[in-house]
C-alpha cells in the first residue's frame, strides 16, 4: 500500500469512522445518575456484548485489505437505474402515508400533511470534502429544487453519508431540524437555529399532530478524529392517529429492535439499512446485513420494510447489488413477500393507504 493522498485522506476517514483505537480510547467513569448510554465525554452503546471500539491492528488489518481508492468491485455510475418519483401523490397525498427514496439514507416521507426529511445527503460525495471520498455511484432520486416544502427533518447521526454540510446548507432553515443529543452546536455553526435536540426515548410534539420519538440504535458517530462518539446516534419513530413510520439510521443489530418494538409495535412501516456490511468481522458491531434487516422487521413488529442504505455510495465491501438480492432471498425464507419486504429504486415512490376498517 503506497501511502498517496487518496490513501492518506482514506486512512483519515477511517480513523475517524472508528475513532480512536480502544486500547487508547478514553476511560470513562460511569455515573450512577447517568442513563446507561451516557458517559462522562459522550456517548456509547448500552447493551452487553460486541461493542465498536476497533482495536488499532484491526484498523490497520482492514486498510492493508481494503486500501480506500481502490474498491474491490469497479462500479460505474448509473449502473443502478433511477425512478421518477410519482409526483401526483406527492403533490397530493391525501390521507395515505406517502415515501419516496431519494438514495441513501434519504427519504421523503409524507404523513399527516406534513413532508419530512430523513438523513438528507443529495451531493456528490459522502465526505468532508468535495474532491475525495466516496463518490455516489447512483443519481439522487430527488434534486433539492424539485423538494416539496419540507416540514421536518430527522437526522440519525453525524456520519458524513447521513448529514452533508451542501445539502443541509441548500434546504436551511425553513424545516425544524430533529438530532440526537450533542448536534445543535453543529447546526448552530452552520446557521440553523430551528434544532430539536433529543434523547433516547423523549419526543417532541410540535410538528402539528405528529409525534416524533428518537429512539435507539446501535452505532457510533464522528466527524473527525477527535469527536468520536461525543454526539448522540438514534433511530427515529414517526406517529400520527395511530400509523407508525420507523427510521432505523445506521445500526448493528442489538436488543433494542426488540424494546422499539415492544414499546412502539405494531410499526406501518420500517425503513431499514441492508448495505454497507462487509467484511462482517469488522462491520457487523455497527451495521447490520440483509438476514439481520429481516430479523429486525420481525421484532420490531413492523407490517412492512423498506430497504435503504444501499446502491447510492460505495462505503464496504459487498458488491453494490448484492443488498438488495440478499434482502430478497431471506424475506422469502420469512414468509414476506414483495410487498412487505419492500425493495424500492433511487426515486420510487411508495403509498400505504389508510387501510379501512373492515365493517362487522
Ligand atoms: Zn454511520
Ligand atoms: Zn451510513
Amino acid at each position: 500500500m503506497k501511502f498517496t493522498a487518496p490513501v492518506i485522506i482514506g486512512l483519515a476517514a477511517v480513523l475517524a469512522y472508528l475513532g480512536p483505537p480502544a486500547e487508547l480510547g478514553m476511560m470513562n467513569s460511569p455515573d450512577a445518575d447517568q442513563p446507561a448510554h451516557h458517559t462522562d465525554s459522550g456517548f456509547t452503546n448500552p447493551w452487553a456484548g460486541e461493542q465498536h471500539s476497533a482495536r488499532f491492528r484491526d484498523v490497520l488489518k482492514f486498510m492493508w485489505e481494503h486500501p480506500p481508492g481502490r474498491p474491490r468491485y469497479k462500479t460505474s455510475v448509473g449502473t443502478i437505474p433511477v425512478t421518477e418519483p410519482n409526483w401526483e401523490a406527492i403533490e397530493s397525498p391525501g390521507d395515505s402515508m406517502v415515501i419516496t427514496w431519494l438514495g441513501h439514507a434519504t427519504f421523503l416521507i409524507q404523513i399527516g400533511g406534513k413532508n419530512i426529511l430523513t438523513d438528507p445527503n443529495l451531493s456528490d460525495r459522502a465526505s468532508p470534502v468535495s474532491w475525495a471520498g466516496p463518490r455516489r455511484v447512483t443519481r439522487p432520486g430527488m434534486t433539492v429544487e424539485q423538494l416539496p416544502r419540507i416540514d421536518a427533518v430527522l437526522i440519525s447521526h453525524n456520519h458524513y453519508d447521513h448529514l452533508d454540510t451542501r445539502t443541509v446548507k441548500q434546504i436551511g432553515s425553513g424545516p425544524t431540524w430533529y438530532a440526537p443529543l450533542g448536534m445543535q452546536k453543529w447546526f448552530r455553526a452552520r446557521g440553523i437555529s430551528k434544532v430539536v435536540e433529543l434523547d433516547w426515548w423523549q419526543s417532541d410534539g410540535t410538528l402539528g399532530n405528529i409525534k416524533i420519538l428518537a429512539t435507539p440504535s446501535k452505532h457510533f458517530s464522528g466527524r473527525t478524529p477527535w469527536d468520536r462518539d461525543k454526539a448522540l446516534w438514534s433511530s427515529w419513530v414517526v406517529a400520527y392517529q395511530g400509523r407508525k413510520i420507523y427510521f432505523a439510521g445506521d445500526t448493528g443489530y442489538g436488543p433494542h429492535f426488540k424494546e422499539i418494538g415492544v414499546s412502539e409495535g405494531p410499526i406501518d412501516v420500517a425503513l431499514l439499512p441492508i448495505g454497507a456490511y462487509e467484511p462482517r468481522w469488522f462491520m457487523s458491531p455497527v451495521h447490520i446485513d440483509p438476514a439481520e434487516a429481516i430479523q429486525a422487521q420481525a421484532e420490531l413488529q413492523a407490517q412492512r420494510s423498506v430497504a435503504m442504505h444501499w446502491g447510492t455510495f460505495l462505503l464496504t465491501n459487498e458488491p453494490l447489488q448484492e443488498p438488495p438480492e440478499m434482502f430478497r432471498q431471506y424475506a422469502d425464507s420469512a414468509g414476506l413477500d414483495e410487498g412487505h419486504a419492500i425493495i424500492l429504486r433511487p426515486g420510487e415512490t411508495l403509498i400505504v393507504p389508510r387501510e379501512t376498517t373492515p365493517v362487522p
